[in-house]
């Protein structure tokens, strides 16, 4: 079986991130908005560095404006990941671009964004689900009403907190009362350590926030105890390789640290990121770590159900998406 065909599961997606240029040079040409200036020649997303990234990501958010921006932008995402074999995803929504983060407002885009993924589920199989997620260089006080905005509409569909952004903005303890404050309301958490910052923030997210995954992680690599400590605390990290790659973290797929990772017993998943911006898909992921490491259909077979195992979703949820792990060949 190609790895296009394995079903796949996907933990960390953010969902401006995934949007296809063509989605939202088209967005900006209905609004008359000019923002040509984040395109390269061939039509895809310009950036120099990972700092260059979060403004160019910042120009296209700026053409989703309304829900209903937002429920096209929805199923844009999802036709393309259900056409990479992913059957079940974990996507981070902003209050901070949908709605400023005011409440009614938000209420309005998630349901515009529910509305989408119940569209693609009924006609692709996809199961999405949310996870909010502030943005670290705004600060915890905007955090915070993130999170008022993520408690209020904890449930079956927004299953999470996670904390996405500048990893150099701040300690993950200033952003301790919101995520008490998503756990209070029943949400599961996550958040983005050991990718720009190193092992110590790592070991900070799981000390003072309490998280059970880690947004990418791999810098724990830098600390064998820490790497044995993930291990043992089944914390799960949600790698991304080809972004850690695109924003030039590791200088080839092999220097990669995921394989040593899972060799030493860590539960690692694959997801992509922001993959237009990487120019990945999830079939690429696949591909390049099965050159890369040897990595047989085995291998992503575990990693798969390892994220599911991981997912946010309800049980009745996550049983059906484990089954459909081992129905593959039906
Ligand atoms: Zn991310």
């Amino acid at each position: 079986m190609s790895p296009k065909d394995l079903p796949k599961v996907e933990l960390h997606l953010h969902l401006e991130g995934a949007a296809p240029p063509s989605f939202i040079r088209g967005l900006a040409a209905e609004k008359k908005m000019d923002i040509s200036g984040i395109f390269d020649e061939k039509g895809g997303y310009a950036f120099k560095d990972f700092w260059h990234f979060l403004k160019v990501y910042e120009a296209a958010t700026s053409v989703l404006q309304t829900p209903d921006d937002y429920r096209r932008l929805t199923l844009a995402v999802l036709e393309e990941s259900a056409a990479s074999g992913v059957i079940y995803t974990e996507i981070f929504i902003s209050p901070d671009f949908c709605g400023g983060r005011d409440l009614p407002a938000w209420r309005d885009h998630l349901a515009a964004i529910q509305d989408a993924a119940a569209e693609a589920e009924r006609g692709l199989g996809i199961v999405m689900r949310g996870i909010v997620t502030p943005i670290r260089h705004f600060g915890p006080d905007k955090a915070r009403e993130a999170a008022i905005c993520a408690a209020e509409t904890a449930g079956e569909f927004i299953v999470g907190l996670g904390l996405g952004g500048d990893e150099k903005i701040c300690k993950p303890k200033d952003f301790a009362w919101s995520f008490d404050c998503a756990r209070e309301a029943g949400l599961r958490l996550t958040c983005h350590a050991g990718e720009w910052d190193g092992p110590q923030s790592v070991r900070e997210a799981v000390r003072d926030l309490g998280v059970e995954r880690i947004g990418h992680g791999v810098r724990a690599i830098e600390d064998l105890a820490l790497v044995d400590e993930l291990a043992e605390r089944g914390i799960v990290l949600e790698v991304c390789p080809g972004s850690n790659l695109a924003l030039g973290l590791y200088p080839g797929w092999r220097k990669h640290p995921i394989s040593e990772l899972h060799r030493r017993g860590v539960k690692v998943t694959v997801s992509t990121d922001d993959p237009p911006f990487f120019h990945t898909t999830m079939v690429r992921e696949y591909d390049r770590l099965a050159e890369a490491f040897d990595w047989d259909e085995g291998v992503f077979e575990e990693l798969a159900r390892t994220a599911a195992e991981a997912a946010f979703c309800d049980a009745a949820t996550k049983a059906n998406i484990l089954k459909r792990l081992e129905k593959k060949d039906a």
